[in-house]
C-alpha cells in the first residue's frame, strides 16, 4: 500500500520520522513519500527507519505558493534533496513562516490571547518549518480555543484577526523549482484549494500530476481530477495527509492510499 503525503515534526505532523515510518508500517503501508511542508529535513531519519521496517520512502515536499493572497499547495516527488538552489529557495520559504509566526503571537497577544516561546512542538531549528497548527495547539494548550479547528474559527483561518498574510513565490515559481530540482510537481488536494482555474497555467508551467486520492476529497472530487488529469495528461498522486495522533485525520493514515498502478507511473517518469 503506498501513501505519498506524510507530514512529521519537521514540520507541524506530530510523530518524529521514525515513529511516523513505524506507524505506516503498522498501518500496512509499504511505499511513502515524507511530504513535509518546505523542509526536507525529515527524510534522512524516515529513510534510515524506513530500511529497518523495510519500506520504501521516497524524497517529497509539499512546498506553499501563494496566488492572489491564497495558499495554493505544491507537492514534490523524487526531488534532489541536495540541490543547493532549491534549498536556498526551502531556507526563504522557512524564514518566512517564522517571520509570519512572530507576528500572529504578537497579534494574538493584542487580541488577549497571550501564548508563550517557544510554543509546545517549536524546535526552533532553522530546518524545521513552523506553522499555525503550532500556534493552534498552544492556543488550546492555553486555555485559548477549545479545539485546533477553534482556534483557526476565530483567530486563525484567513480573514480572522491574527491572521497574518504570506509572502511568497506563485504557484509556476514553485513548480519551475521543484522540476529544476529532478522532481515531478502535483498539484495538492486541489479539491481544497479550490484553484482549478489556475491549473492550465500550471500545466504550462510543467506541473506533472494532480493528487486525486486525499481525505478531504468526497467521490466527485476524485472524479473530476481524475478526469482533469486523462483530460491533461496528468500523472496521478494520493496519500492520507497524515500528521499524527489528534491532528484531525488519524484515521486517514492507510485508509487513503494511491493505487499501485498510479505510482509505477509516477516512478517510471521520475526514472
Ligand atoms: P500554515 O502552514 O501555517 O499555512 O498552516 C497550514 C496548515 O494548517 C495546513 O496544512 C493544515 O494542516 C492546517 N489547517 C489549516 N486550516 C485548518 C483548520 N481550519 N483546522 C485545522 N487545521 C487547519
Ligand atoms: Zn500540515
Ligand atoms: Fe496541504
Ligand atoms: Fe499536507
Amino acid at each position: 500500500m503506498i501513501d505519498l503525503h506524510l507530514h512529521t515534526t519537521a514540520s507541524d505532523g506530530r510523530l518524529a520520522p521514525a515513529a511516523l515510518v513505524e506507524a505506516a508500517a503498522a498501518a500496512g503501508l509499504t511505499t511513502l513519500a515524507i511530504t513535509d511542508h518546505d523542509t526536507v529535513a525529515g527524510l534522512p531519519a524516515a529513510g534510515e527507519a524506513a530500511r529497518a521496517y523495510g519500506l520504501t520512502v521516497i524524497a517529497g515536499i509539499e512546498i506553499t505558493a501563494v496566488d492572489d493572497g491564497r495558499d495554493v499547495h505544491i507537492l514534490g516527488y523524487f526531488v534532489d534533496v541536495a540541490d543547493p538552489a532549491l534549498a536556498e529557495f526551502l531556507a526563504r520559504q522557512r524564514a518566512d513562516r517564522r517571520r509570519r509566526l512572530d507576528e500572529i503571537v504578537a497579534r494574538l497577544a493584542a487580541l488577549g490571547a497571550p501564548i508563550v516561546r517557544p510554543l509546545p512542538g517549536e524546535s526552533g531549528d532553522d530546518a524545521s518549518a513552523v506553522g499555525r497548527p503550532l500556534v493552534a495547539r498552544a492556543l488550546v494548550e492555553a486555555g485559548h480555543a477549545a479545539s485546533i479547528a477553534d482556534a483557526f474559527d476565530r483567530f486563525l483561518g484567513v480573514g480572522r484577526p491574527a491572521f497574518v498574510p504570506r509572502r511568497g513565490a506563485a504557484p509556476a515559481e514553485v513548480i519551475a523549482r521543484i522540476a529544476a530540482a529532478g522532481g515531478l510537481a502535483s498539484l495538492a488536494h486541489p479539491g481544497k484549494t479550490g484553484r482549478d482555474d489556475l491549473i492550465a497555467a500550471m500545466v504550462d508551467a510543467g506541473l506533472a500530476a494532480v493528487e486525486v486520492h486525499h481525505p478531504d476529497h468526497t467521490a466527485a472530487d476524485r472524479a473530476r481530477y481524475s478526469q482533469i488529469a486523462r483530460d491533461r495528461r496528468l500523472l496521478v498522486t494520493g496519500g492520507s495527509d497524515y500528521h499524527g495522533p489528534d491532528s484531525g485525520r488519524a484515521d486517514a493514515l492507510g485508509r487513503v492510499t494511491l493505487p499501485a498502478a498510479d505510482y509505477a507511473a509516477l516512478a517510471a517518469r521520475a526514472a
